[in-house]
């Protein structure tokens, strides 16, 4: 057994120790002419090129270096001759940690579809596609803690199992132990949830917005970062019946205070990206004009995706109430061409996806925050506004996505809370915590939730939810 320290793919690449001994240890992506070794190790998207000398090599070792296959390999780093690299390893020793017999393994040198991919999510990682991808999503994820870090914010772990399923966000998954089959019933027929593990009906957290509110006025300012589930039965690109979500909640913070958060705080993560990431997102943008290609010219992006990316950090996102969002949309061609699905015909309807991406990329061409939403649309905590009618609710919407974040400022009276949540049908009795923050020093406060995926979605350019994230739950889909 061979004991050489391995050198990271990533740092061999940037070194310029020519003639020393290295050794790397990773994955045969191609091996060409019986000479040239390109392998990956996952440390980033390009590979080194290890050359063999085919005449002094056992040839059964050879036959071994099939797309797969785990090598080790001790050389000499040389400077490349070749085109596209500057470093090379001369090999002395190769090793087969691992073979890939090249008749089975579902992943060749060629481009796969990304339905394919998904089927194979189990070692699609090895695509330079997803390795990008991932990357990306990590490099969001770090931004994420940094941002609130760095501002004094509390990451506070909110509960994945749930017994409130209060904010109606979206149909639940129940948690239970009880024998389905047979469950326990009350003399009306009723399951007896009594007997339940927790003694009481249970589901995964639709979100954990109560339970931060509740440290805010405590800490001042908190954000969760952790998986949510819905169980909606959509099936649609940016759905996911598991996702991540942030949700940062502040004490006297309004809905501008809110807004300006969010705002900063997605500039924040995508500079970030482009500043750390910039193998992947190269990648990623030719990805996507080849991607494109294959559609006719008048859907393809006017913006390449560093164009964009960048566009979106050089620019304020454009902030309007609804009800102006309504005046164009009633008024626009689309409306009234009749190209929208859902027409816009009334002030008080839900916006639709469509009419979302109609705004951000054909009338305002950047991300829009918009404000104040009727408030029967709206979940029953948000700050309920003068004209009783409308709330302080935002949502922010952007280019190619439609909604990736949604908030509020929240309704610190106790008097306007409690008719709200009367009027809505809302248990006060099991909300009676929630409730006890607008007796005990209420205050302002607001919050928002930006769905993980989706922000990854955007920063990658990827056009489906399920390719960003590594197994994706979604209807029918739970494999690996
Ligand atoms: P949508 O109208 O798109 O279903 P929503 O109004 O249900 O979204 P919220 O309840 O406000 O969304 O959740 C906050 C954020 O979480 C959304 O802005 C979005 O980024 C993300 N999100 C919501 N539902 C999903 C989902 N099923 N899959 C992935 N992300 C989601
Ligand atoms: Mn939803």
């Amino acid at each position: 057994m061979k004991t050489e320290k391995r050198i990271k793919v990533k740092d061999l690449l940037n070194s310029t120790a020519f003639g020393s001994e290295v050794t790397v240890k990773g994955w045969v992506r191609t091996f060409r002419n019986n000479q040239f070794i390109a392998i990956n190790d996952g440390s980033t998207i390009n590979n080194i090129q290890a050359v063999v000398d085919f005449s002094s090599m056992d040839e059964t070792l050879l036959k071994r270096l099939t797309t797969g296959a785990a090598i080790s390999v001790t050389g000499e780093l040389i400077e490349s001759l070749g085109k596209g690299q500057k470093v090379e390893v001369k090999v002395k020793q190769l090793e087969i940690l691992g073979d890939s017999d090249a008749e089975k393994f579902p992943l060749q040198p060629k481009k796969h579809s990304l339905e394919f991919l998904r089927e194979i999510a189990h070692l699609r990682f090895r695509t330079n596609t997803f390795n990008a991808v991932f990357k990306v999503r990590h490099a969001l994820g770090y931004a994420i803690h940094k941002f609130f870090n760095d501002r004094g914010f509390v990451y506070l772990h909110t509960p994945i199992i749930s017994a409130s399923d209060a904010e109606g966000a979206g149909e639940l998954f129940r948690v239970t132990t009880l024998d389905f089959n047979n469950p326990p019933r009350l003399e009306n027929g009723e399951v007896d949830f009594k007997q339940d593990f927790f003694g009481k009906s249970t589901n995964l957290t639709v979100s954990g917005q109560l339970e931060a509110e509740l440290a805010a006025m405590a800490f001042g300012e908190v954000y969760t970062f952790g998986p949510t589930f819905r169980a909606e039965n959509s099936n649609t690109t940016r759905h996911l019946a598991e996702f991540w979500m942030i949700e940062p909640e502040v004490a006297f913070a309004d809905l501008t205070d809110n807004m300006n958060l969010a705002e900063d705080l997605l500039k924040y993560v995508i500079k970030h990206a482009l500043e750390t990431c910039g193998d992947e997102l190269e990648f990623l943008k030719n990805r996507l004009i080849e991607e494109e290609k294959l559609k006719p010219q008048d859907e393809r992006s006017e913006l390449d995706l560093l164009a964009k990316l960048n566009f979106c950090l050089n620019n304020d996102f454009e902030r309007l109430t609804y009800t102006d969002a309504i005046e164009i949309l009633k008024n626009s061609n689309a409306n009234k061409k009749k190209k929208f699905k859902f027409l816009i015909d009334k002030w008080g309807v839900d916006l639709q996806s469509e009419h979302e991406r109609y705004l951000v990329e054909k009338h305002f061409k950047k991300p829009v925050i918009l404000t104040d939403y009727p408030k029967d649309i709206k979940a029953f905590y948000m700050r309920q506004n003068d004209d009783g009618t409308t709330v302080r609710a935002m949502d922010i919407l952007f280019p190619g996505i439609g909604e990736i974040v949604g908030g509020s400022q929240r309704e610190e009276r106790l008097e306007q809370l409690e008719n709200r949540m009367k009027e809505m049908n809302i248990p006060a009795q099991e909300l009676y915590w929630y409730l006890d923050l607008r007796k005990f020093g209420t205050a302002p406060h607001a919050g928002f939730g930006l769905g993980f995926e989706r922000l990854v979605l955007f920063v990658t350019g990827m056009t489906n939810i399920r390719d960003v994230i590594p197994f994706p739950r979604a209807p029918k889909t739970a494999e690996f």
